[in-house]
C-alpha cells in the first residue's frame, strides 16, 4: 500500500475535509485553538486522580506514568501551537491528517491511564475514575467536536465505557452511573456529527459571504465600461490620503475631460461613445502604469492621483503626453475616429491646503482649461483660489437676488448697412447688484446655468424683451441669447413658444440666438428644441461663428437660419489679412448655404466697409449703438428707421 493510499484511507476513516482548502484550514485553526482547554481539563482531573490513588496504585502508575504522558503531550501541543498555519493546500491536509491522529493517540493513551488504575480502586475510588474519565472524555470531544474525528474518539472510547460497565463498578450506583454515562456519550457522538455537519455548512456559507463581499467592494470601485476605478473609489483613496504625510512635492489630482466626446455620441451613437471611453481608459492605465492610479468618474471625466507629481514643469510635461496620447485617432464601429483632452490639476497642500477641496479645485483648474480652448492643461493656483471665492461669492448674491429689481434688458440694434434700417434687436442682459455693482453676463449666465437659476431667469428676460418687442414696428425683430441650459433641456422650447404665444405675438418675428458650444451640452436634444422652435415659425442664429468648436458638419446638421460672425474676427477685419480672409469665407459660405450673415463688435467705418464688399451688409456693433434700454431704443428706432447708413452710424 503507497503511502498517498494509506493517507487517503486515514482521511475517510477520520472524515477530514482535505479537498477543502479552507474548510481543512478552519479545521485545523480551531483545533489548535481549543487542545489548551481540553488539556488544562485533563491536568486538572489527572492531579486529582493521582492524588487519589497516591495511597493505593503504585508510585510508578500514579505519580510516574502521568507526568511522562503529561510532559510528551504538553511538547507536542507547544508544537502545534507555535508552528505557524501552512499556506498550500498539500501542506495543510498533511498537518490536519498528523494533528487527527496525534490527538487521537493522546486521547488513547490518556483514556488507558484510568483503566490501568481502576484496578487498584476502592470501589468509591472506582466511581471517582469513571467520573473523571467521563468529564475529560467529554471536554476531549468537545474540544475537536469540529474535527469528524471526534466521533470516531466517541466510538474508540466507547468500548472503555463498556467494560466499566461490566466490569469496573460492582455496585448499583457504579452502573447507573455508567449507562448515564454510556448515553450521554451515544447522545454527544450524535451531537458531534450534526455539529461537525453545521461546522462544515457554516465555512462554506462564511466563504460565500466573502466571495460575495469581496465581489460586492470590486464591483462598487470598480467601472463596469472601463474598468477602471471608479467615483466611490477616487474618493475613498483621497480620504486615505488625510492621514498620510505627503511627498515634498505633496498629492496632486488631475481631472481630465475628453473633448468632443458629445458629438461622437451624438452623431456615431452610443456604441462608439462606449469605445471611446474604453479606448481612453486603456491608454490612460498604460499611461499611468508607474507615477499614478487612474479613474473614471463618470460620463467622459477621468482622473488620476499621483503621489509623486515633481514639480508644474513636469506636471505640463505629463499634461501634453496625455493629451497626445488620448487624442491619437482610433477605430470604432469601422469609423475613424479622434477625441482631445483638457485637464485641471490642483496639488496638495501647496495650491490647495484641504485636501477636501482638492478636487473642486482641480475641477476649477479643469474649467479653465476648457475656456482656454481644446486640449489645453491648468495647474490650480493662488488666483484661481480667489476667482473660485468670488464665484461662490457671484453664486450667493445671485442666489438671493431681486430678479425684477436687479436685471434689466438693453437692446442692440443690428443694421441693414445699405438701407441703414434697422432689422433686429438683439436683447442683451444687464445685472447691477447692490454689493457686487454690475456684473458681466458672460460671468452671471454661466453662474445661473450652474444653480439651477438660469430657467427662471431666460423666461423672466423673454417676458421683458417681449413686452419690448410689441412696441416696435412688425418688420424689427427680437434677437434673442439662449443659454446651453435653454438650448439642450428636453422640452424646453415648448415653454418658450408658449411664453411668446402668451403675448399673442408672431413667433416669425424672434430670432434665437445659440452657441454651438452650448449645443455641444447635448446634441440630441438641442437639434429636438431647435426643430420644435423652427416649425413654430422662429428663427435660429448661430452665434459667435468662428469661435468654440465651429464645425462645418454643424452648419449642415442644425437647422439654421443665420450665422453670426464672431466679433474676434470683425474687430481685425481691417488690420490682418487672415481676419479678413476668415469673415469673407464665411461671407461666402453663408451665401452658398443659403442662410443670413451677420458681423458682430463692428467698431468703425473702415470695418463697416470692408463687410460690405465682401457681401455681408448686415451688421451690429458700438459703430452703430451701443446697446440700448428700452426707451433709447425706441428713439433710435424712430430716428433710423430707413434712412442710409451713414445717419443710421450718426
Ligand atoms: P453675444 O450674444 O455675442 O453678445 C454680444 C456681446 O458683444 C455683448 O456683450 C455686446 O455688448 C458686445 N458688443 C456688441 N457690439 C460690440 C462692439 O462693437 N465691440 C465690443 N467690444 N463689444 C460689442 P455682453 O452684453 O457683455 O454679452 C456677453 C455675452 O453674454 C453675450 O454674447 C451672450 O452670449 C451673453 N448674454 C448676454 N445677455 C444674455 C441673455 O439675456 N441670455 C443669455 N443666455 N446670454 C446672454
Ligand atoms: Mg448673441
Ligand atoms: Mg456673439
Amino acid at each position: 500500500m503507497t503511502a498517498s493510499r494509506g493517507a487517503d484511507i486515514l482521511d475517510r476513516i477520520l472524515l477530514l475535509p482535505v479537498n477543502d482548502r479552507e474548510l481543512a484550514a478552519n479545521c485545523l485553526e480551531t483545533g489548535i485553538e481549543r487542545t489548551p482547554i481540553y488539556f488544562a481539563a485533563s491536568m486538572l482531573c489527572f492531579v486529582f486522580l493521582s492524588y487519589s490513588y497516591h495511597d493505593y496504585a503504585p508510585f510508578w502508575l500514579s505519580t510516574v506514568f502521568p507526568i511522562v504522558l503529561f510532559s510528551f503531550a504538553g511538547l507536542r501541543i507547544a508544537q502545534w501551537l507555535k508552528a505557524p498555519l501552512p499556506e498550500t493546500q498539500n501542506d495543510i491536509n498533511a498537518r490536519l491528517r498528523r494533528f487527527a491522529v496525534e490527538s487521537i493517540l493522546l486521547i488513547g493513551l490518556l483514556s488507558l491511564w484510568p483503566l490501568m488504575l481502576v484496578q487498584y480502586a476502592t470501589p468509591f475510588l472506582q466511581m471517582l475514575t469513571a467520573s473523571n474519565f467521563a468529564m475529560v472524555t467529554l471536554v476531549c470531544v468537545y474540544c475537536m467536536m469540529h474535527m469528524r474525528a471526534a466521533i470516531v474518539i466517541s466510538l474508540a472510547v466507547t468500548p472503555a465505557a463498556i467494560f466499566y460497565l461490566v466490569f469496573g463498578v460492582p455496585f448499583a450506583l457504579g452502573v447507573g452511573f455508567n449507562g448515564i454515562f454510556l448515553s450521554t456519550l451515544i447522545c454527544t457522538g450524535y451531537m458531534v456529527h450534526a455539529y461537525a455537519k453545521d461546522f462544515d455548512v457554516l465555512i462554506a456559507q462564511r466563504r460565500a459571504l466573502q466571495d460575495l463581499s469581496h465581489e460586492n467592494f470590486r464591483i462598487a470601485n470598480i467601472d463596469s465600461l472601463t474598468g477602471l476605478a471608479n467615483r466611490r473609489r477616487f474618493f475613498a483613496d483621497l480620504a486615505e490620503r488625510e492621514n498620510i504625510t505627503p511627498s515634498e512635492d505633496g498629492y496632486v489630482i488631475a481631472i481630465i475631460d475628453l473633448d468632443g466626446f458629445k458629438p461622437i455620441n451624438d452623431i456615431y451613437g452610443h456604441a462608439c461613445g462606449d469605445r471611446a471611453l474604453a479606448v481612453t481608459a486603456d491608454r490612460l492605465e498604460a499611461l499611468c502604469k508607474d507615477i499614478g492610479l487612474a479613474y473614471r468618474l463618470g460620463g467622459d471625466e477621468f482622473a488620476i492621483i499621483l503621489d509623486k507629481p515633481g514639480d508644474d514643469e513636469a506636471l505640463m510635461h505629463l499634461a501634453q503626453r496625455t493629451i497626445d496620447t488620448i487624442s491619437a485617432p482610433f477605430n470604432a464601429g469601422g469609423n475613424q475616429l479622434s477625441i482631445g483632452a483638457s485637464i485641471g490639476f490642483a496639488r496638495y497642500p501647496h495650491a490647495c491646503a484641504i485636501l477636501g477641496k482638492l478636487y473642486e479645485s482641480a475641477d476649477y483648474a479643469l474649467y479653465r482649461a476648457k475656456r482656454m480652448g481644446r486640449r489645453c492643461a491648468v495647474i490650480f493656483n493662488k488666483e484661481h483660489e480667489a476667482a473660485m471665492r468670488n464665484t461662490g461669492l457671484l453664486e450667493y448674491h445671485l442666489k438671493s437676488a431681486d430678479i425684477a429689481r436687479e436685471f434689466v434688458l438693453v437692446y442692440q440694434p443690428m443694421i441693414d448697412y445699405r438701407s441703414g434700417a434697422v432689422v433686429a434687436f438683439e436683447a442683451l442682459a444687464r445685472w447691477t447688484n447692490p454689493v457686487l455693482g454690475p456684473v458681466n453676463p458672460a460671468d452671471f449666465i454661466p453662474a445661473a446655468e450652474r444653480i439651477g437659476m438660469i430657467d427662471g431667469l431666460t423666461e423672466h428676460f423673454l417676458s421683458i424683451a417681449l413686452d419690448a418687442l410689441a412696441s416696435w414696428p412688425p418688420h424689427v425683430r427680437l434677437s434673442f441669447n439662449l443659454s446651453a441650459y435653454d438650448i439642450c433641456a428636453d422640452n424646453r422650447a415648448e415653454k418658450l413658444i408658449d411664453l411668446v404665444h402668451q403675448r399673442g405675438i408672431d413667433l416669425s418675428r424672434i430670432e434665437f440666438e445659440l452657441t454651438e458650444t452650448a449645443v455641444m451640452h447635448n446634441f440630441r436634444a438641442a437639434c429636438a428644441n431647435m426643430e420644435a422652435l423652427r416649425k413654430a415659425g422662429a428663427r435660429l442664429s448661430l452665434d459667435d461663428f468662428g469661435t468654440g468648436y465651429s464645425s462645418l458638419s454643424h452648419l449642415n446638421r442644425l437647422p439654421l437660419d443665420k450665422l453670426k460672425i464672431d466679433r474676434s474676427f470683425v474687430c481685425e477685419i481691417d488690420t490682418k489679412d487672415k481676419s479678413y480672409k476668415i469673415v469673407q469665407s464665411l461671407s461666402l459660405l453663408a451665401r452658398e448655404l443659403e442662410i443670413d450673415c451677420v458681423a458682430e463688435g463692428v467698431e468703425n467705418e473702415h470695418q463697416a466697409a470692408i463687410l460690405t464688399a465682401v457681401g455681408c451688409h448686415v451688421m451690429q456693433g458700438y459703430y452703430f449703438s451701443r446697446p440700448l434700454a428700452r426707451d433709447a431704443a425706441e428713439a433710435f428706432l424712430q430716428h433710423h428707421a430707413g434712412t442710409d447708413m451713414q445717419s443710421a452710424a450718426s
